[in-house]
């Protein structure tokens, strides 16, 4: 039995991506929290925290964290996951925490050239790029924090999870 492995870091660093080929290479199950919270509410995030505000989408979260955590598994969690810190605790002690770190720059152009996949509302109602300067200000410590290791998102996805089972010394399945 292996210790789940969580994926934090901002909007568009690649959680998802790099998630599901890193889970594929380890042969884990793959989960995502947002995608777990919004098939148990039915809603959408943005639905969420228009009826419940982001408080409520927080609180929200926090248990869908702790109901996809499971051993052999890697575990994509939404962009704010770090913000409380109950979240930063649970992830260090149950499992491994994996910082996807890459410039505001670089997410900001991968959120706009993809925007049906960045279908959270913004948190400032500013444009994305000058968001994304602003969310990393305010969240980088807390991605640190919570992470046992930091990786450059800024690679191709495949170089992204070879260095993941490189820095935690695993193997690939095949
Ligand atoms: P997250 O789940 O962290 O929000 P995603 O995995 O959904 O990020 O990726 C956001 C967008 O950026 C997607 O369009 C994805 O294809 C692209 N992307 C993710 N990782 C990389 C990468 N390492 N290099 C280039 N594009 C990437
Ligand atoms: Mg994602």
């Amino acid at each position: 039995m292996s210790l789940p492995i969580y994926l934090v870091g901002a909007r568009g660093c690649g959680k998802t991506t790099v998630g599901q080929s890193l889970a594929q290479a380890l042969g884990y199950a793959f989960s995502d929290t947002d995608k777990h919270l919004q098939q148990t509410t039915g809603l959408t995030v943005t639905e969420i925290v228009a009826a419940e505000g982001w408080q409520g989408f927080r609180r929200r979260e926090t248990a869908s964290l702790q109901a996809v955590t499971v051993a052999n598994s890697v575990i994509a969690t939404g962009g704010g996951m770090v913000l409380a810190a109950e979240n930063r605790q649970f992830m260090r002690e149950q499992g491994r925490v994996i910082y996807l770190k890459a410039d505001a720059e670089v997410l900001a152009a991968r959120l706009e050239a993809y925007p049906e996949q960045a279908q959270r509302p913004t948190l400032t109602g500013r444009p994305i790029a000058e968001e994304m300067v602003e969310v990393l200000a305010a969240r980088e410590a807390l991605y640190h924090e919570a992470s046992h290791y930091i990786i450059n998102a800024m690679q191709h996805p495949d170089s992204v999870t070879d260095e993941i089972i490189s820095v935690l010394a695993l193997a690939r399945a095949s």
